[in-house]
């Protein structure tokens, strides 16, 4: 049976130590630092059994695959990469070197697929054009 875990955690910045200290060392506060329970009793032996039960091993004919309804972007070649389009629900991630064209290869993604709706994300670009 594992003891019961504590450990201190600053209720400003969430910095963690392993005792009571005055003065958190990341934010410079006073008294911040409260006691909170991070493993009970007994928890970690049945986590473990459950997650070696949810994750027994399989043989591979039994391995049930499953074809998602792929969507054409009207591009040929980002079609291809993709596997044969945009998977509903997929997210995906789009790298290169910088003035490589990404931004543009997806602008033209995103006026190919005219009768759908787009959310074109962007961190780096302002909304100006
Ligand atoms: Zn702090």
């Amino acid at each position: 049976m594992a003891k019961t875990k504590t450990a201190w955690f600053c209720n400003s910045c969430g910095a963690q130590a392993p005792k009571w200290i005055g003065k958190c060392p990341s934010c410079n506060q006073w008294n911040t630092f409260v006691e909170e329970v991070i493993s009970l009793a007994g928890t970690e032996g049945q986590v473990y059994k459950k997650s070696a039960q949810s994750n027994k091993p399989i043989a591979v004919s039994d391995v049930v695959t499953e074809t998602e309804i792929r969507t054409p972007t009207g591009n040929g070649e980002f079609d291809r990469v993709l596997g044969g389009g945009l998977v509903s629900g997929s997210l995906v991630l789009i790298g290169g070197e910088p003035g490589i064209g990404k931004s543009t290869l997806m602008l033209q993604i995103a006026l190919s697929l005219n009768n759908r709706k787009v959310l074109y994300v962007s961190g780096e670009e302002s909304t100006s054009i």
